[in-house]
């Protein structure tokens, strides 16, 4: 079978639609990426509008981010644009900053020999995948280096034409998502792209073309070896895009959500009391709509709800070995933390809210006395509220303790007291004793 090593990239002539023959106008190109893209040319370099911009102003949708490649060197750039700055070690690139949109500038990228491990630009493992990929080339080289043919097409500033060496605008009016080379060594040099196959075919409507698909179910292993870091960065664009639902089914159906999220992803083949586990589901639903609202949703929420049922089953087991509620969470929360740290790393300034969300769940039920009006004023008590609606929705938490803190908060503080009064004890727990260490102490 012929691979992307085979081709010989410089005898592939690309199709070069003109201006007047596709619809991308720089109307809709952000003048911030138009900026970068004249200050290059301006410069004597090559610049091209490339990724995601293309593919989206192509298909009448609203770009989320711009992404500009130019043979202009990662210094170069910088020395072109004050507000420039380098990231990145794996792919170093440049983000040029306007206020709060930022221009992605990658230099043309170029193939490295996998046998060259000692290369510092360019590496591999011993699995094939690029641990560097700092070789630099033209867009006869870099073309080939993308993930998806509708990823590849690439819209000159100097004739504002559209250069296609891969197909991609004929995959683009087909709705496939075609792996560029040999997909298996494309997934090989790097597992993540298998995760964008999802999100693409989730947020265009596109389908997986067949001489890829096959390979997401047998390689999705792969992910395992991914720094928990970027897995991360990918959980939020999975999952924080719009489409959480449809991405996570997706997801589910490829086998792919367990090497994100291998506990819940165990939880979930259970049922409880006889009923699937839909609350992830519920929450993944929610959380479209909440963006689709523009209403603001936190990495935090996200986390809590989606390592929600696995916590929950090792609190349960420790209310079962005498725990109380709340120091069942506690335990239980902070083990799902660390042990979720190893697939997909949650920052500490979100981790800890999500425990909030999660510990304010019992101190909810306890509505008598001075507790509810402290719950109240907790920082995290209105996103503990949202989760306590979303548990009631699928029946985990009692609505009627949903609809009383619905109430509770729209009553004038005065009448708060009066209902603080009348309110229901919380459902008494059997404790049951604790077992006791045996007397005779472990001898280790
Ligand atoms: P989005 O709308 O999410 O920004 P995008 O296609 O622009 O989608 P980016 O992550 O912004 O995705 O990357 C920009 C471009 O860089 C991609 O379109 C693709 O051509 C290339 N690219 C990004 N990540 C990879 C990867 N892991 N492997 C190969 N090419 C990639
Ligand atoms: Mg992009």
């Amino acid at each position: 079978m012929k691979n992307q090593g085979d081709i010989d990239s410089a005898s592939v002539q690309p199709v070069i639609i003109p201006r007047p023959e596709h619809t991308i106008s720089r109307a809709n190109i952000s003048s911030s990426a138009l900026k970068v893209l004249y200050r290059l040319k301006e410069a004597g370099f090559e610049s091209f509008l490339v990724g995601g911009g293309v593919r989206d102003l192509l298909l009448g949708r609203e770009p989320k981010d711009f992404d500009i490649g130019t043979n202009a060197h990662p210094d170069e750039v910088r020395k072109l644009f004050r507000n420039a700055r380098l990231i990145g070690r794996r792919f170093r690139l440049a983000h040029v900053r306007f206020g709060r949109e930022i221009i992605e500038v990658a230099t043309f990228r170029a193939r490295h020999d996998p046998d060259s491990s000692d290369n510092e630009a360019g590496a591999h493992s011993d699995e094939g995948r690029i641990l560097r990929d700092n070789v630099y080339g033209s867009i006869e080289d870099d073309v080939w280096r993308r993930d998806f043919t509708v990823n590849a097409l690439y819209y000159d500033i100097r004739d504002f034409s559209i250069v296609d060496y891969v197909n991609g605008l004929e995959d683009l009016n087909s709705g496939t998502l075609r792996v560029i080379g040999d997909p298996e060594q494309r997934y090989r040099e790097d597992p993540v792209r298998m995760l964008r196959a999802v999100r693409f075919a989730t947020r265009l409507g596109f389908r997986v073309h067949e001489d890829s698909e096959k390979l997401l179910w047998e390689l999705g292993y792969l992910l395992e070896d991914i720094p928990a870091a970027r897995l991360y960065e990918e959980v939020m664009k999975l999952f924080l895009g719009g489409c959480a639902l449809n991405t996570f089914e997706l997801l589910r159906h490829y086998d792919l959500f367990r090497y994100l999220f291998p506990h819940t992803d165990a939880v979930l083949a259970g049922e409880e009391d006889g009923f699937p586990i839909t609350f992830v589901s519920r929450a993944l639903d929610n959380t479209d709509a909440r963006l689709a609202q523009g209403k603001p949703v936190t990495p935090a929420f996200l986390y809590a709800a989606l390592l929600w049922e696995p916590m929950r089953k090792q609190a349960r087991e420790l209310e079962a070995g005498g725990a109380s509620p709340l120091e069942a969470i506690q335990v239980a929360g902070n083990r799902m933390v660390s042990q979720q740290a190893d697939h997909t790393s949650l920052p500490k300034r979100f981790s800890f809210p999500m425990r909030e969300i999660w510990m304010l769940q019992p101190r909810l039920e306890r509505r008598r006395g001075k507790t509810p009006f402290r719950t109240l004023d907790h920082p995290r008590f209105r996103a503990a509220y949202d989760f306590l609606l979303l548990r009631a929705e699928v029946g985990e938490a009692p609505v009627e303790l949903a609809e009383w803190w619905t109430e509770f908060q729209e009553q004038n503080p005065s009448d708060r007291s009066g209902m603080v009064e009348t309110a229901p004890k919380p459902k008494s727990r059997r404790r049951r004793p604790r077992k006791r260490k045996p007397a005779a102490a472990s001898d280790h």
